[in-house]
Parts: structure tokens; sequence; C-alpha cells
């Protein structure tokens, strides 16, 4: 028998928009929840699926794990933060020019 897949929320961990999806199956009993990326909608949580809706602190450990090897961080807090993080325009050249949300400030830009 077929199973029930429904998103039930998004989630923006460090830069990164994330999904959350709910998958129900019949006969079973509980759900199992799994992280899809924003962007591209691959399934972040193959064969790792949450058994209930996971906390932030899961959803970074998640995408730590599936980090492209790029490694942008925070030009200020050093947080890792997602390769479409915004960028200052006013800064030092060669500097690191990725900004979090959180330290972003319209005068960067
Ligand atoms: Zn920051």
């Amino acid at each position: 028998m077929a199973h029930t897949e429904e998103i039930i929320g998004g989630h923006v961990v460090g830069g990164w928009p994330v999904a959350v999806r709910i998958t129900t199956r019949p006969g079973v009993d509980g759900a199992s929840y799994d992280l899809i990326d924003g962007d591209t909608l691959d399934l972040l949580t193959e064969g790792e699926s949450f058994d209930a809706y996971p906390t932030e602190q899961q959803m970074r450990v998640i995408l730590d794990e599936h980090d492209d090897g790029e490694a942008i961080c925070c030009r200020f807090c050093q947080n890792r933060i997602h390769r479409n993080a915004r960028r200052a325009g006013v800064i030092e050249t060669g500097t690191n020019p990725y900004c979090c949300d959180d330290c972003w400030d319209e005068r960067l830009r």
C-alpha cells in the first residue's frame, strides 16, 4: 500500500532553506520525519529519518553532514552558512564576504 508524504514545515538553518516532510504508512504506528533541501529538494535524511519533528540542532547536524565542502562561514560569527548566504559589499578586498542573517546589517550592502 502507498505511503503518504507531506511537507509540514519550512525553516532556514544557518541561511540554508530546508523543509520537513512527514511520511506515514498504512498499518504502521507513528510517522517518520525527513529533512529536504529547500533549494534542490534533495532528501537530506536518507536512511536516517527522525521519529519526531526535528529540532534546529538536529537539522544543523544533518546540514553539516551534507555540506558540499565549500566551507562557507559567516565573516562575523564564524557559524557555518549556506552557499546562498548574503555577501557583504562593503568589505576589505580578500576577506570573507559571506554574512549570516543574524549578523547582516543593511549598511553592509
Ligand atoms: Zn554571523
